[in-house]
């Protein structure tokens, strides 16, 4: 309730923190009686999205259950702030068709019959599996797949307590691409842009209102808006981002490095770039390309090289490439060079995710934040390390010895993350087997491409030996699952997280509101599923026991990580875990818990938060510490080494950390690409991608036609037209996010799902004429390389022409009319395979109002349940990084009068076919030495040093 001061100087947005026990507002039911209802107020942490938001639950103290949830104003990066799906979790906890008890699966796999099991029924079946699979030297047969995270390390420190390789997760179909761009140029993988401080914000895609931390973000971008910055967007679409940009650049996809290529050359060009910085700050003098090499070299020589090199990309190419305006481009790039030091930026997903090369962007919008030597500043680009806390528990198992080759294959020896979209076809190649997966918050059926070859792997048992989908709601997954294990919501669960959300550096601590409002009110658990809703447990609880069940007599050296630091020999608690945690790992908060008579686990109960510093600038130029300094030797190239590692760089006369990279400076020259086969890429480039318009004429060339210097031959087998596909060629955006919907999570929330359920075809009206007077709301076919689907089109302006984009949040499916199984967004579907990998869906009913507990479910008016276009996309591995290229070309007519609204067919041979062209593009390890990857490059759950090298023929 918001609060009236009587003094009339100002409102009070949040309760405050000293009314959080007791509060009061009028029940809206009782209006216009003035009725009160009292709250607890418990924070927690938003699990709907990466940002990890502070959520505040209202407890009505007269039910003992939460009423709803609002913004916790003491969490410092969402300053009690959230977006649509955030509040709408409290939809998500009270669906009456929500999985409440661990389930096992009663007839074949994917029967769909299940039958409820007890936890010690799971923790036994699955201890078991997995201590004789160990026993008998089978560790890579144990696989975690993740889908979202939501929480910080105590996975990585569970696999490695087992001692295995066997971290796998939903990175490449997110963000290698962008990852890669940046961590060769510093290390860190992300960037955290200081928005609120910026003078110039540059977006690629739509971060307003559903990018990287889009809560957090955004309110700093409007801030910076509001202090005077300008916005530039960078987008085919007309999204709600751009439509709030002085700038809106509607680059054709795949161009995107073109434009921002040129944006350098007019800032190179002009003399209008931070010599000193790029002068001190990054390896130049490394640097060798088009037989220049800058070693002995001035300075200003390397400056006349690089604008040799890029005078190709002037406005005018980039506008031939991209159809942004030349002006604009020249435009932009002079704002940006008078922003200098206050250029901030952002780019995940769109250019990055969806092309080849989709690395290289990236790497261009960096060459642009080095120019102006906007990193590490206020209203600059910063490093994700920097503003990220990860504290570290009592004490951790060292790394595993193992490499797991179905996770970082010899072909992808650059990819950041794990091969995950390519498991299906690793599996199919015989490269490996699984004896017990665990999904975990996680729907590859769904959200991954080529869905049916996930199907094909999953219901087979010689593969998959043991699958257990751990999850807060029913999916396409869990659907092909041995167990399905409810895993607890927001406010049902622990955790630790911390984003780079702004210029600072915080801890957010995830509760089991329930179980800590009874706690306080001295009731004991022995574990959290006692106190949440039915049997709903949450995962630290579930790995800690889980470790138990493997090794409970503590012979196989597992145990032992889970085991009190307090208490030997007994049983780790989450309380003791996160405890140790905050009185020994986190800087300050001891201290600030002590000032109100706190232990910092009761602070952190209390505040749900804690912000552990701001003072994130500039962290390259610390001084390297007297301890690394002494002893140490400076190496020709300045590095300064101590016993043979890099502890920091000699610039201006003085040692500093620098950055993690081989050169501790900032990679303009990447030696590592050169040295890893890609020599043509050691410098931020451009190359066009596999959608690129020459590319969608050739894809239907006849054989040996030439289309001139202007296609690039290396994509041209990359494509082929299943033989009954028709229609006109165009580029399909296939991964807008709707701010409102987030992937499986959101398919329970009704708030969520009223908002919107529907993903139509947006066609331009240019393109409607071609496809022979399209309107709004006739049926299209639209055909990949490997089916097709069927689904309305919608004409608008607000899409470059030559593209046609669908978002991904719709089309979820169920196979049973009558299951449980998010029937508030789900269609009811009926799916055949009509030949060998041959798969066709019909949509038997859509949405449908239904009786439950909840009344709100009669009153369902909603029918569409959108169309699930995912399972019709072939895997696009990018053969440097891995990540999955989601943009692809289609071909798009109008539906014949077979053809009903989301019909699917898929034939999985071809996707099995497509994958083997692009892995044909990539260029495998061995790097130099006879390594597997770089080791300088960072890697999920890294195992020893001796691991990353190949076999030799010796052993
Ligand atoms: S941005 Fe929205 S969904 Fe994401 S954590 Fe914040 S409130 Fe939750």
């Amino acid at each position: 309730m918001t609060e009236f001061k009587r003094d009339g100087s100002h409102l009070s947005s949040y309760p405050p923190v000293e009314k959080w026990d007791d509060w009061v507002e009028y029940d809206p039911d009782a209006w216009p009686r003035r009725v009160e209802k009292h709250y607890q107020l418990v924070p927690t942490i938003c699990f709907n999205c990466e940002s990890a938001c502070g959520l505040l639950a209202y407890v009505d103290k007269e039910t003992g259950q939460v009423a709803k949830f609002e913004g916790n104003p003491k969490h410092p990066a969402s300053r009690g702030r959230l977006c649509a799906k955030g509040p709408a979790t409290i939809t998500q906890i009270h669906d009456p068709d929500r999985i409440l008890y661990p389930m096992k699966r009663s007839g074949p796999r994917g029967g769909g019959k299940w039958m409820r099991t007890s936890w010690d029924e799971v923790l036994e079946t699955f201890g078991a599996r997995i201590r004789k699979a160990f026993q008998e030297n089978r560790g890579e047969e144990v696989m975690y797949h993740v889908g979202r995270p939501g929480h910080d390390f105590i996975m990585e420190r569970t696999l490695q307590a087992w001692g295995i390789d066997g971290h796998n997760s939903h990175t490449n179909v997110c963000s290698s691409s962008a990852r890669l761009g940046y961590l060769l140029w510093h290390y860190a993988d992300r960037p955290s842009p200081d928005h609120a401080n910026a003078r110039f914000i540059l977006l690629l895609s739509a971060h307003l209102e559903s990018g990287h931390y889009f809560n957090p973000h955004a309110q700093r971008i409007i801030e910076g808006k509001m202090a005077g910055a300008k916005l530039a967007v960078m987008d085919p679409r007309l999204s709600n981002t751009a439509s709030m940009a002085d700038y809106w650049m509607p680059s054709y996809p795949g161009t995107e490095a073109a434009v921002l290529l040129a944006m350098a050359m007019v800032i190179l060009s002009e003399n209008r770039f931070d010599a000193t910085f790029v002068k001190n700050w990054t390896n130049w003098e490394e640097l060798e390309v088009d037989g220049f090499s800058a070693k002995g070299q001035s300075f200003e020589a390397l400056i006349e090289a690089l604008k040799r090199h890029y005078a190709k990309f002037t406005p005018e190419f980039a506008e031939k490439e991209s159809g942004v305006k030349a002006e604009v481009i020249v435009k932009t790039a002079r704002e940006i060079a008078a922003a200098g030091s206050r250029f901030a930026s952002h780019l995940w997903r769109g250019s990055a995710s969806g092309n080849l090369g989709g690395w290289q962007p990236a790497r261009a919008l960096m060459l642009l934040h080095v120019l102006t030597g906007s990193v590490g500043t206020p209203g600059g680009h910063n490093l994700n390390a920097w503003n990220k806390f990860v504290p570290r528990p009592y004490k951790n198992p060292p790394p595993q010895k193992r490499w797991n080759e179905l996770l970082y294959p010899q072909e992808w020896p650059l990819c950041t993350h794990e091969m995950s979209p390519l498991l299906p076809h690793f599996l199919k190649e015989g490269r490996g087997r699984i004896e017990a997966y665990f999904t975990r918050v996680f729907n590859p059926v769904w959200t991954y491409p080529d869905g049916f070859s996930w199907i094909e792997m999953l219901r087979d048992e010689e593969k998959v030996g043991l699958h257990a989908a751990l999850t807060p709601t029913w999916s396409e997954t869990a659907w092909f699952a041995d167990y399905v294990l409810p895993m607890g919501f927001s406010s049902e669960r622990h955790d630790l997280m911390s984003q780079e959300s702004y210029a600072g550096k915080w801890i957010g601590f995830r509760q089991p509101v329930l179980r800590v409002l009874q706690e306080r009110e001295g009731k004991k658990f022995d574990y959290t599923y006692q106190a949440n809703p039915g049997e709903v447990w949450e995962e630290d609880e579930f790995w800690i026991n889980l470790s138990w069940a493997i090794d409970p007599d503590g012979s196989m050296g597992i145990r032992q990580w889970f085991e009190s630091p307090y208490h030997p020999g007994k049983k780790l608690t989450v309380d003791e875990y996160y405890g140790w945690i905050f009185e020994n790992s986190v800087p300050g908060l001891p201290e600030a818990a002590a000032k109100e008579g706190l232990k910092p686990l009761e602070y952190m109960r209390k505040y749900g938060a804690y912000e552990v510093t701001t003072d994130v600038y500039k962290q390259n130029e610390k001084p390297v510490a007297p301890a690394d300094l002494s002893g140490s030797k400076v190496e020709a190239n300045g590095v300064v080494t101590k016993d043979g590692k890099a502890v920091g760089v000699m610039v201006d006369g003085a040692a500093v950390v620098g950055y993690n990279t081989p050169s501790r400076k900032l990679e303009l020259f990447s030696k590592t690409m050169a040295d890893w086969k890609w020599p043509e890429f050691a410098l931020p480039e451009y190359y066009r991608s596999h959608i690129h318009r020459s590319a969608q004429a050739a894809s239907m060339a006849k054989p040996g036609e030439d289309f001139g210097p202007d296609f690039d031959k290396r994509y041209m087998p990359l494509v082929e037209w299943p033989k009954d596909s028709n229609g006109e060629v165009y580029t399909l955006l296939p991964i807008f996010r709707l701010p409102h919907l987030i992937h499986t999570r959101s398919g329970n929330s009704k708030y969520l799902y009223e908002i919107a359920h529907k993903n139509p075809l947006w066609v331009n009206p240019v393109d409607a004429k071609e496809l022979g007077g399209i309107n709004t709301g006739d049926l299209l076919k639209v055909h990949t390389e490997i089916g097709f689907f069927v689904l309305h089109a919608w004409v608008t302006e607000g899409l470059t022409p030559g593209v046609v984009a669908c978002s991904h949040h719709m089309g979820r499916w169920r196979l049973n009319k009558e299951d449980h199984v998010e029937r508030m967004s789900s269609a009811w579907v009926d799916l055949k395979e009509v030949g060998k990998g041959q798969w066709k869906m019909r949509q038997t009913s859509g949405v449908e109002p239904y009786e439950t507990s909840d009344p709100d479910t009669k009153r369902v008016w909603w029918s569409d349940a959108g169309v699930h276009q995912n399972l019709t996309f072939p895997v696009h591995p990018d053969p440097i990084t891995g990540m999955h290229c989601w943009h692809q070309m289609v071909r798009v007519e109008r539906a014949g009068a077979g053809d009903r609204y989301g019909d699917i067919f898929v034939d999985t041979n071809l996707s099995f076919a497509v994958y083997q062209r692009w892995k044909a593009l990539t260029r495998p390890a061995p790097g130099p030495g006879g390594l597997r990857r770089p080791l300088w490059i960072p890697r999920v759950v890294r195992p020893v040093e001796a691991a990353f090298y190949l076999p030799t023929e010796k052993g």
